[in-house]
């Protein structure tokens, strides 16, 4: 990344002189944070009493920093609080949480969020490529990494769909020309994957042939023939564990498990268990959130939330860490750039206050402290909305009341019905037969979950009005 406006990165290769003169201690180094707990993503252990230095966005030195301190150097102590390397989500749909890229990264970056790999499947489906870029572009100038995965499946069930755009080969190997694309988004089209489809295959093709990997989600229950066969197209990572053996599966076969907990899913109570109840090595483990309301991310937070879970899971909080760092950059093939607390690297780090509750108390991106105790320090631009991309829903005509009514058959007291059973918290949704009462001759929607109770009739509060 190198188009960031006011937070612009500048490469290694235009600053590695000046690094190397701060950390032999000839050049005075920009930021100095010091007296610090360093919990060092790259060995897995936590070590006292360092100083990190930084020089022009990057980090110089690691170590005792006192050398590189001069007249305008900027000291923060750490006051024996711990330095992790900034948080990256290496799966997340902007899009439900409901703002924009700005808006987002307004509320997840006072979380210790310094990175993201987006998703925008839902924009694209509507916007297509145009939809991809716009969001491409609001991640620009904020204090956050901001990389997109192309969407490949838009839409997302051909011949049901009727939102607009479709994506195939093409329209992927052009975006994997643009600034910004970090891979190809979830292929959900895995039955496409097994039965060896053209138009997924060659999805896959044009992103292999652009050195960038291909996210996945396999929500089968085979984790032997499928599993296997999904893999060895070259899908390497996917967020559809539910359990311990769906995630460890994954992991054995060389496959990233990116264990998911977001708003509607919370995952990561069973898929922790891969790797706190089997000693495995966890470096193809990362934490996820996928989707979040935007209730979650104020009332609970992001990764901070997550990676809090699967400590309170019985997860090693170094090992937690490493799982939304190190492990998401090398997945993208960032790790020379973000990911550790090592020199050369950009300086996007947390201090956390407690390191098992995840208190972020400071945010530093690209050298520059841009949160502190849960509030933005620096301004981040609203977002502007090109007029195409407004007003996408376009209806036949009003919608009323009586559209919405389910008409029963005349005569009828109760009607069967097959209905979609969702599982709280859960991904995985079931089809279901169940008897629905019929009221003045239509039938009324449930306000609480029959299927659960399907026996009991109707109570006070159970219909809509
Ligand atoms: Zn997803």
């Amino acid at each position: 990344m190198s188009d960031k406006g006011n937070y612009v990165r500048l490469p290694l290769h235009q600053v590695s002189k000046e690094l190397v003169a701060v950390a032999q201690g000839t050049l005075p180094a920009d930021l100095v944070v010091k007296n610090i707990r360093l919990l060092n993503v790259n060995t897995g252990e936590i070590q006292d009493k360092m100083d990190v230095a930084v020089k022009s966005g990057h980090i110089a030195y690691v170590g005792d920093a006192s050398h590189t301190v001069g007249e305008k150097t900027t000291v923060v102590d750490g006051e024996g609080m711990v330095l992790a390397p900034g948080f990256l989500d290496g799966h997340i749909h902007v899009e439900s949480s409901m703002v924009t890229v700005r808006e987002y990264a307004r509320t997840v970056v006072p979380h210790g969020t310094t990175g993201i790999f987006m998703d925008p499947h839902e924009i694209a489906n509507v916007l297509g490529m145009e939809g991809v870029k716009l969001m491409v572009e609001d991640g620009k100038d904020v204090p956050m990494n901001v990389w997109a995965t192309m969407p490949s499946c838009v839409p997302a069930v051909p011949g049901f769909e009727d939102s607009g755009a479709e994506f195939g080969p093409e329209e992927v190997a052009e975006a994997m020309t643009w600034d910004g694309i970090a891979g190809l988004g979830e292929l959900m089209n895995f039955p496409g994957v097994l039965m060896g489809s053209d138009h997924a295959h060659g999805e896959i093709a044009a992103t292999l042939r652009s050195g960038k990997p291909v996210t996945g989600h396999y929500s089968m229950p085979d984790l032997d023939r499928g599993l296997n066969g999904y893999v060895a197209s070259g899908v390497s990572s996917c967020h559809e564990s539910v359990s311990k053996e769906d995630a460890l599966a994954r992991m054995r076969l060389g496959m990233y498990a990116r264990m998911r907990e977001g708003s509607a899913w919370h995952d990561v109570k069973e898929t922790i268990r891969s790797v706190t109840e089997s000693r495995i090595d966890t470096r193809f483990a990362l934490l996820v959130c996928d989707d979040a309301h935007p209730d979650t991310l104020l009332s609970l937070g992001h990764l901070d939330h997550i990676v809090r879970r699967a400590i309170e899971e019985g997860l090693d909080p170094i090992r937690a860490i490493q799982m939304v760092t190190i492990n998401t950059a090398q997945y993208f093939g960032k790790a020379d750039e973000i990911g550790s607390i090592s020199p050369g690297k950009f300086a996007d780090m947390v201090l956390l206050s407690d390191l098992s509750r995840v208190s972020v108390h400071k945010v530093i991106y690209n050298g520059v402290l841009v949160a502190e105790k849960g509030e933005m320090v620096v301004p981040i631009e609203r977002s502007t909305v090109p007029d195409f991309a407004k007003k996408s829903v376009r209806l036949a005509g009003p919608v009323t009341k009586e559209d919405l009514k389910v008409v029963a058959p005349e005569g009828a007291t109760s009607v069967t019905a097959r209905v979609m059973e969702i599982i709280e918290a859960h991904v995985g949704t079931y089809s279901r037969e169940i008897e629905l009462s019929v009221v003045d001759g239509t039938v009324p929607a449930w306000l609480r979950s029959p299927c659960s109770s399907a026996t009991r009739p109707p109570g006070p509060g159970d219909w809509a009005s």
